[in-house]
Parts: structure tokens; sequence; C-alpha cells
């Protein structure tokens, strides 16, 4: 299956619908071959903007969908309009679901380790317990959390852990740049894993630790509003969208 992408500001979108983006994903595992998955919001976008050379990392993914409504804007204002938005949360457990129908082992990587949590068990952990109930027969091949340092022995240890692990499909949840970084750092040293999603908090929103929108804020576009009330310290973050939002249209006026 071949999918038409779509140049956003530099980065190469994949143009798909959810029901598109799943079944690329279940024809390359069933096909035996690699694939990463990036989900990139406006904030992405923005950094890829400022950040040519995190932009050129991000497009070697397979599969690039977009994880925000401002992204499917920015196309339509750039008279390259794409499908629809494909959140990575839902992809996420489009993933599950496939990985509980087809015994794939998944491995659960970032989130917060036991001492952060109140309950005193890891974010992974929790997520598993949660993914058991809700997916009965699915299968953890193991949980690392994400708080250590990326590039030294603790690595190279969770490497070892993961290739022992007989994982198929590696979830990345250490948020952006970070989880990307790693991905296209280590995927090579992963040969096993056919499945690499760079999935942020969602581990997060699985267990219920962070609460998604409303259904209402999201189909107003204003997700991004209810994530700034129940996290403000985002604050800092969010102000890439406007200047994402008014970016485009500057780009496209000259462009003109
Ligand atoms: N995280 C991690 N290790 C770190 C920093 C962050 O595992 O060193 C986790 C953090 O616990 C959270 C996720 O990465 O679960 C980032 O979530 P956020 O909502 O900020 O990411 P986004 O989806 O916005 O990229």
């Amino acid at each position: 299956m071949t999918i038409e992408k779509v140049n956003i500001r530099g980065v190469n979108i994949s143009n798909v619908t959810m029901d598109e983006a799943d079944a690329f994903i279940r024809e390359r595992m069933e096909n035996d071959e690699t694939t990463s998955v990036y989900t990139p919001n406006s904030e992405i976008v923005q950094l890829c903007i400022e950040k040519p050379e995190f932009s050129d990392l991000i497009n070697k993914a397979e599969l690039i969908v977009p994880d925000g409504i401002g992204v499917v804007k920015a196309a339509k204002i750039l008279g390259t309009p794409i499908k629809e938005k494909v959140a990575g949360f839902d992809l996420g457990l489009r993933v599950m679901k496939m990985a509980q129908e087809k015994k794939y082992p998944v491995f659960l990587f970032g989130g917060a380790d036991e001492t952060r949590c109140e309950c005193g068990v890891s974010i992974a952990d929790q997520c598993v317990k949660v993914m058991e109930e809700k997916l009965p027969g699915i299968v953890f091949a193991g949980t690392r959390h994400g708080y250590f340092k990326k590039d030294g022995e603790e690595n190279d240890e969770t490497i070892r852990l993961i290739n022992e692990s007989g994982a198929k499909i590696l979830f990345v949840c250490l948020g952006c740049p970070a989880q990307e970084k790693w991905i296209d750092a280590n995927r090579d040293r992963l040969p096993n894993v056919r499945l690499f999603m760079g999935l942020g908090g969602s581990l997060d929103g699985y267990t219920g630790n962070v609460k998604r929108a409303p259904k209402v804020f999201i189909d107003l576009g204003l997700e991004w509003f209810y994530r700034l009330l129940c996290q403000p310290q985002r604050i800092g973050r969010m102000m890439s969208l406007p200047k994402f939002y008014f970016g485009t249209w500057m780009y496209k006026l000259k462009k003109k």
C-alpha cells in the first residue's frame, strides 16, 4: 500500500485517514517490514521549521500522521488539503487492538517511574494493567520507564532488555523531540522490533493520569485549549501554536 505524502512547511505528512493508517501499519507488519510512526502536531511542525535537522529526522519515518487540527488547517491554507487529523493517542489504541488480534508482543517504553507515581507503580506498568483488562489476551513483552540518560550505559541496558523481550511493537513515549531522536538513534540496534511508535504522553492518557479533552473540545478544534486549562505549565510550549498558524499565512502570502 503506497501513501501520498504532502509537504507541510517542510514536514512530509502522510495523507491518510485513521483507517488507512491502521491498514498501512497492518500490511507492513504482515510483510515483516520495519516502520517508524511519528505524530507531529503544530508545535512539532513549528519545531521542525526552526530546526531543519529535526525536520530531516522526522521525514525519515514511513508514517507521519497529523496529530492536530492545526496541521490539517495549515494544509488547507497552503492549498494542499489532507484527509483528516489522525490522533496519535487513537492510532496507538488501534495498534494495541492489532497486537491483541495478531499476538504481536508489545513493549512500553517511557513515562514516569514508580517513585514519581503516587500509587508506587510506573506509568508503563499501570498501562499494562489497563490494557490487559481492556484487551484480554494482549501480550506485553516488557516495560521501561523513561527517566534516565538516553546515551549511556542505562540506554544500552534498555536496548538489551527490549531485544531480549522479543517485542515486535515498541511504544516510545518520552515526549517530543526526545522520542523521535531516540528512535532514530536506536532503531538499527533493535533488529526484531517491526513497529516503532513515538507517542508522547499517550501512556499518561491510557492510564487516566492525564485526562483527554471532552469530545466537544475535540470537535471544536479546541483540544489544545483544554490541555492548557489542565496543564497551564504548557503555556510556553503553546506559544508555538499562533507562531505556526500566522507563520503559515505569511508563508502562503509570500509564495503567491
Ligand atoms: N517523559 C519521559 N522521560 C523524560 C521526560 C518525559 O518518559 O525524560 C515522559 C513523560 O513522563 C510523559 C511524556 O514523556 O509521559 C511526555 O508527555 P507530553 O504530554 O509532554 O508529550 P507530548 O505528547 O506533548 O509530546
